[in-house]
């Protein structure tokens, strides 16, 4: 696939990462988008602070490249209090944990990316701590060994996942505060496009600002990575700002289709239409037929084919809809053979 259309974090480069940060938005105001969780968000926070007590643990779950991370930062921002960041796989051992938790000031955020990956150990260790701010620790070793119980400052977790249904029902049960990143719509996608624009000192014009939108799968991280390709081909094939011409000449370079689907959306696609007779075929089959992961297809390819209407999930398996056949260009043959 391109890897250009890809979301996962993984992905990137350091390099690329790091530009990211100079696009995140600081404040809710910045914030575009989303509005589902922002009109309530600013209540919840507005209220902690009026009691200057610590906000709520918050999970925040979706696709990957929809926010989670920036709207983490921007909580925090907001409450005027510290943020300590990391991520479920990094957290070895209960003491990784303790180190952070214990350093943290009152009313801080700690924000845990990918929570779902957390080892059933480290997130036992949290349960006290979400719950009544205190951990055990261990102290001495070998025969002098023994817990003692320490207090924490008051704090709220932040918990990001792409993977809700992971998560076990007693950490879910934790969190007061729950919310569901959707994809962007097109026009949302184009004022995230103009802002990243206005940063990166760039000119575009609206229309290809829209076309870049409409071809970035719902997704900011996509969107803006198109934006600094757009860029690059503006500059050295143009006058340097962005036009339509120069967007859909750099859309069509980069193998973006004209509906936003890339390389590996089109093969699961036709593999369905192809192989199994337009489905239903089971997620596993598929994964096989493609060459790709089931956690990969569930978390990145899926849901963005299922909300535009290309994939049904029924409960025999998937099945390909006549918006797909008709991107594809097939026809569905008559399941009466007339
Ligand atoms: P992951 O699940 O991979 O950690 P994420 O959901 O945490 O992804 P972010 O890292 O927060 O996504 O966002 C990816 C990029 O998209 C960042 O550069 C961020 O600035 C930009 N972005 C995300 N949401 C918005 C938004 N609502 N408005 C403007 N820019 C946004």
């Amino acid at each position: 696939m391109s890897d250009l259309l890809n979301p996962e974090k993984d992905n990137f480069s350091e390099e690329e990462l790091r530009i990211e940060e100079q696009f995140r938005p600081q404040s809710f105001n910045d914030f575009t988008g989303q509005m589902h969780i922002l009109d309530n968000l600013e209540i919840f926070v507005k209220a902690a602070k009026l009691r200057g007590e610590a906000l709520d643990h918050v999970l925040l779950h979706g696709p990957p490249g929809l926010g989670k991370t920036t709207l983490a930062n921007i909580i925090a921002n907001e409450l005027g209090v510290g943020i300590k960041i990391t991520s479920g796989p990094v957290l070895d051992k209960p003491g990784d944990l303790a180190g952070l938790l214990t350093n943290l000031e009152e009313n801080d955020v700690l924000f845990i990316d990918e929570i779902h990956r957390m080892s059933p150990v480290i997130e036992e260790y949290l349960y006290s701590a979400m719950e009544d701010y205190k951990i055990d620790i261990m102290i001495e070793s070998g025969p002098n060994a023994r817990s003692v119980q320490i207090g924490l400052n008051p704090f709220t977790l932040i918990g990001a996942t792409t993977r809700s249904g992971l998560l076990t029902a007693p950490l879910r049960a934790r969190f007061g505060i729950n919310f569901r990143f959707e994809y962007y719509h097109q026009e949302l996608l184009s004022t995230i496009i103009q802002r990243s624009s206005r940063i990166l000192g760039t000119q575009i014009e609206e229309d290809a600002a829209i076309e870049i939108a409409g071809r970035s799968r719902g997704t900011p991280r996509i969107a803006n990575a198109l934006l600094r390709r757009t860029r690059d081909f503006a500059q050295i094939k143009g006058s340097g700002k962005i036009d339509h011409k120069i967007a859909e000449f750099s859309l069509s370079a980069l193998k973006v289709d004209q509906n936003g689907l890339d390389e590996m959306d089109n093969k699961i696609l036709s593999t369905i239409i192809d192989k199994f007779k337009g489905g239903p075929v089971g997620i596993s089959t598929i994964a096989t037929a493609v060459a790709e992961n089931i956690g990969t297809l569930e978390e990145v390819y899926e849901p963005y084919l299922i909300q535009e209407g290309y994939l049904m999930r029924t409960p025999r398996g998937r099945e390909a809809t006549e918006k797909a056949y008709k991107h594809l260009g097939k026809i569905k043959a008559n399941p009466q053979g007339g």
